[in-house]
């Protein structure tokens, strides 16, 4: 992979008449009242045009949609009805969105057919609308798979492959889908990733079917300036009764607690759940299943707090974690620097929260001498809960009997509650299919609904089991 374009390249306020975009396309966007690119856009769209391969990071709303649209767009030859661009999207309205937004930016040709795909709707519309023509698909990679399935979809004249929200696309456990997808179009085809944020997978999806990618990024992955770091002087009695004040003062959704012993984390997770706070413990003697199961409802914000050995945490890739609490000071000041680097990434601000007894001073004034500043105490006096409401999880996640045994794919699950069940994409969360089961985040409002709709209907044709995951 090529390095990342510095972002002093992407400075604002520049037209788009730099770029070689026809008049009539040029003039729409002065009607749209796009004057100048965004940064995102000032950074890739010289690249696309080119017609290159390209990775681009850059937060929501900043603007992505035109970036990959305009490319596609100036390459769209009208006269031929055959599908030449495809856009991979999350969710249906995802999807819904990149097709108005493409329809608006393609305003200036008269007839460019867009077609939106997605599951929850009848396959025989989409059928008869891909029969007479379409220029650009824009859908879920479940559902595109099931039209390359059935051959009711060609990409034999596709130049253009567009990954939108790829990590999004990844947590909904698109992957197999998307390589799927992609090892069906034309093997000389430009393939543009967007993404807010550039988890692990992202790599990897890139390493399958990107052509010597150029990297685009307008985050820094772990900005220090991010990180806001304070520290509260304890007794070893106080310490872990601390930590819950730390929680219900500060709220965060997602927070990874350190412990510098295995005994230490099952007891932090004793004293949090005992003050109704959803935690769970992260420790080497995890049998592989709960191990994942522990995994799975953390990173799909299900459970509040993972409470984890630097050893256990090891490779753990998190987008969003609001807060960090070293619940224990490490002697290793390399190992603090990376624990409390989890957090504030993105486009995120994150809280590294410390706890120290007199005891582990030495450790701290290592800490500072390492990271060249003071450290900021605070008392512990100022620790007042800041809602009387309990701190809870936003998501709840429910375990379907089947899994990838049974052929059950993301997409199968996103379908059956989007469609027949009535509940909308964002109300959805991650969904991990393993062997025997598939875990799916909703909304914690929206639950028991959930549960029993998912039980009442079908799942890829077939009744399944449903439960929550944990007790309620
Ligand atoms: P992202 O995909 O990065 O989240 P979008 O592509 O959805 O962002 O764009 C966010 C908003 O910004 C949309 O309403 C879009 O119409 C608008 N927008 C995009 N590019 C420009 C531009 N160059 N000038 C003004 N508005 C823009
Ligand atoms: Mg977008």
């Amino acid at each position: 992979m090529n390095a990342p374009t510095p972002t002093a390249n992407a400075s604002a306020d520049q037209p788009f008449s730099l770029l070689p975009l026809a008049p009539a396309m040029l003039d729409n966007l002065t009607q749209l009242g796009y004057l100048t690119m965004t940064p995102i856009q000032a950074a890739s769209l010289p690249i696309a045009l080119e017609g290159k391969d390209l990775i681009a990071q850059a937060k929501t709303g900043s603007g992505k949609t035109a970036a990959f649209a305009l490319a596609l767009l100036t390459r769209l030859d009208p006269k031929n009805f055959a599908v030449q661009a495809m856009v991979l999207c999350p969710t249906r309205e995802l999807a819904d969105q990149v097709t108005q937004e493409i329809r608006r930016l393609a305003r200036f040709e008269d007839n460019v057919k867009i077609l939106s795909l997605c599951g929850g709707t009848p396959m025989r519309g989409q059928i008869d609308s891909l029969e007479h023509g379409a220029h650009i698909v824009v859908g879920t990679p479940g559902r595109l798979m099931d039209h390359l399935e059935r051959e009711t979809l060609n990409l034999s004249a596709l130049n253009t492959l567009v990954l939108d929200e790829a990590d999004r696309m990844l947590d909904m456990g698109f992957f197999d889908d998307i390589v799927k997808v992609a090892k069906q179009c034309p093997k000389d085809r430009q393939t543009l990733l967007f993404s807010a944020t550039y988890p692990e997978g992202i790599a990897k999806l890139s390493a399958q079917f990107l052509r010597n990618p150029q990297e685009v990024k307008l985050t820094q992955q772990h900005d220090d300036s991010k990180i806001r770091q304070r520290w509260y002087e304890i007794t070893e009695t106080e310490r872990l009764h601390t930590v819950a004040l730390l929680l219900l003062h500060y709220r965060p959704v997602s927070t990874l607690a350190f412990c510098n012993t295995k005994q230490q984390c099952r007891d932090l997770v004793d004293v949090l759940k005992a003050q109704g706070i959803e935690a769970l413990a992260l420790h080497g003697d995890l049998e592989q299943r709960d191990r994942d199961q522990v995994l799975i409802q953390f990173a799909n914000r299900s459970c509040s707090v993972l409470v984890a050995t630097d050893v256990a945490a090891r490779g753990l890739d998190i987008a969003q974690l609001e807060a960090v609490i070293n619940v224990d000071i490490t002697p290793d000041t390399e190992i603090h620097v990376h624990r409390i680097g989890r957090t504030g990434r993105a486009d995120q601000n994150g809280w590294a929260l410390n706890l120290a007894t007199m005891n582990e001073m030495g450790r701290v004034g290592n800490i500072e001498v390492a990271q060249g500043k003071q450290s900021e105490w605070h008392p512990v006096s100022e620790l007042t809960p800041a809602s009387s409401d309990p701190l809870l999880p936003p998501m709840i996640t429910l375990q379907i009997l089947g899994g990838r045994k049974e052929k059950i794919r993301p997409g199968d699950v996103l379908g059956a509650l989007t469609g027949e069940a009535g509940f909308s994409g964002a109300q959805i969360g991650k969904i991990n299919v393993t062997d025997f089961h598939t875990y799916v985040a909703v909304e914690r409002s929206i639950a028991r609904q959930a549960v029993s709709k998912l039980s009442a209907g079908k799942v890829k044709g077939k009744k399944v089991k449903v439960r929550f995951l944990n007790e309620l």
